[in-house]
């Protein structure tokens, strides 16, 4: 069974976020009443490589482990090692802050985790504390280096906020330069009960304007590899590239391929858009099978929205949608 939707999109990625659990509280994640989902809601692994089972059987070739953060829950390493044992095919990636991997490293090399995704906004210790409330900064560093060394690739993800990190464009740019590793700046969506993004933004094309200012940046072809949201950028005499994803000032939601579910089971078909369909309660129930959830996530793909619809029909300083961040796994 393929998904695709009402317009022809075909979806084949899916974001399984794994615990709303974060030791982090970054500014643009959480909001300010959060509460975290209670324990029994949560999926336990099985269910959820259930899920993965099914997604695999739906075309799904994708997946990305997220949070939360993902290495805060207990067992998240087995998990990964369930997935990639039953689903060799899958191409499997990780989202993570970084702060708990840097002793995790040797095992997720031997169990064959080739890449990693880490989110990481500042290179300045004291920013890094303002921005995630915890002072990580220097852990998160080690676990860089750390999978540098075991050959483990990286990517990293930082949210471009004026006023905060904006005046680390030139930091950020040396960094790709010295090490293989893309740094891609991601506009600030406003998620939750935001009242930051409007203040903070800081777009993608101004980030493009002020990088070549400071360096030579060369956009790099579009390939069957590089084919992700990111519009990415060499750097001159630099090991690693620069890339910019702009889900705000220049959307890519027609060729939006992705599902997201969250770690209680909620189905969401954009990441701007509140609808959820709830699996929990189908996976818990013994009378119905996996048709049904096959049934339900079918219908649910085809009428995925258009985010940037819901984006422009937002008003003031208001979220596009009232769940923050750091349930849904971004
Ligand atoms: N804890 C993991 C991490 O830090 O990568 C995974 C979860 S985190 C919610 C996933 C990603 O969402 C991070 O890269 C984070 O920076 C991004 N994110 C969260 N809120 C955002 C926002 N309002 N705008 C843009 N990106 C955001």
């Amino acid at each position: 069974m393929i998904l695709t939707d009402k317009i022809g999109r075909t979806v084949n990625y899916l974001r399984l976020s794994v615990t709303d659990r974060c030791n982090l509280r970054c500014m643009y994640c959480v909001t300010k009443d959060f509460k975290f989902i209670p324990h029994p809601e949560i999926l336990r692994y099985e269910e959820m490589l259930r899920l993965v089972d099914l997604a695999a059987s739906m075309n799904i070739s994708k997946l990305r482990l997220t949070g939360g953060e993902p290495f805060a829950r207990r067992g998240f390493m087995g998990f990964i090692s369930s997935v990639m044992s039953s689903h060799p095919e899958l191409d499997l990636r990780i989202t993570t802050n970084g702060t708990l991997i840097e002793p995790l490293v040797p095992e997720l090399k031997k169990i064959g985790v080739s890449r990693l995704n880490i989110s990481l906004d500042t290179l300045d210790r004291k920013t890094f504390a303002e921005v995630t409330g915890r002072d990580h900064l220097n852990d998160v560093l080690a676990a860089i280096s750390a999978c540098l060394s075991a050959g483990i690739r990286i990517k990293i993800n930082a949210v471009a906020m004026k006023g905060i990190n904006d005046k680390e464009l030139g930091s950020f740019i040396d960094f790709a330069r010295e090490h293989p590793i893309d740094i891609r700046f991601i506009e600030f969506m406003p998620m939750g009960d935001d009242t930051k993004s409007d203040s903070r933004f800081w777009s993608a094309d101004d980030i493009l304007e002020q990088g070549r200012q400071l360096t030579n940046l060369i956009p790099v072809k579009r390939t069957a590899e590089n084919r992700g949201p990111a519009r990415m950028y060499t750097i001159e005499n630099g090991k690693g590239r620069l890339g910019l994803i702009s889900p705000v000032s220049s959307h890519f939601c027609s060729t939006c391929n992705r599902l997201r579910i969250t770690s209680d089971g909620k189905l969401r078909t954009c990441l701007f858009s509140d609808r959820t369909y709830r699996l929990r309660n189908i996976l818990r129930n013994p009378k119905l099978g996996d048709d049904t959830l096959r049934r339900v996530i079918a219908a649910a793909t085809r009428d995925k929205p258009l985010g940037y619809h819901l984006l422009e029909q937002r008003s003031g300083s208001e979220g596009v949608c009232v769940t923050q961040m750091s349930a849904i796994g971004g």
